[in-house]
Order: C-alpha cells, then structure tokens, then sequence
C-alpha cells in the first residue's frame, strides 16, 4: 500500500484510522474530518502538476545542453544540431 499522503489543507502528517484517514495537526480542520483512503490519496491537480514539473525539468536539461553544444562546439554540426533542437521547442504557455 503506498505512503498516506500529507494534509491537501495544512501539509500535515496524516493517520489512518481503520481506513479513514485524518490530518495529525491540531490547528487544521481537516483533523476533524475522516476521509476515505481513496479520496484522502487523490490528487489530480498535484499530479498533473509533478508531471508537468518533470516534463519542463526536461526540456530544461535538454535546452541547456543544447545551448552549451552550441557554444563550445565539438564539431562544426554541433552548433546545427544545437539550432535544430532550440526551434523545435515551444514556448510554454503564458500566465493567467
Ligand atoms: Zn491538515
């Protein structure tokens, strides 16, 4: 079974109570309330973010790569290739 995951509310330590899970901290109102495991674990909006975390970490590492192919060439098609890839990229959305 995988690790509960912290409070959604507070970030707080969680504890399962037969099944119903319930934050740790005092000060948090979910301390009162016992969630289903299944619900207490969903995260949409966390996981499409961690994803989307891991796909720009990516195209970061990729980029940077890139831009240092370009800028202490090994061989004449290095700069090219750095190029190629650098136009292949799309800018990221922009922020509401
Ligand atoms: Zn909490």
């Amino acid at each position: 079974m995988d690790e509960l995951k912290k409070c959604q509310a507070c970030g707080g330590e969680a504890t399962s109570y037969g099944g119903a899970i319930s934050c740790d901290n005092p000060n948090c109102g979910m301390m009162l309330i016992y969630m289903p495991r299944e619900l207490w674990q969903r995260r949409p909006l966390e996981d499409a973010l961690t994803a989307e975390v891991a796909a720009l970490r990516e195209a970061l590492a990729k980029s940077h790569s890139a831009l240092n192919c370009a800028l202490n060439p090994r061989t004449p098609s290095d700069i090219m290739l750095a190029v190629k890839y650098l136009e292949g990229i799309e800018a990221p959305p922009e922020a509401e």
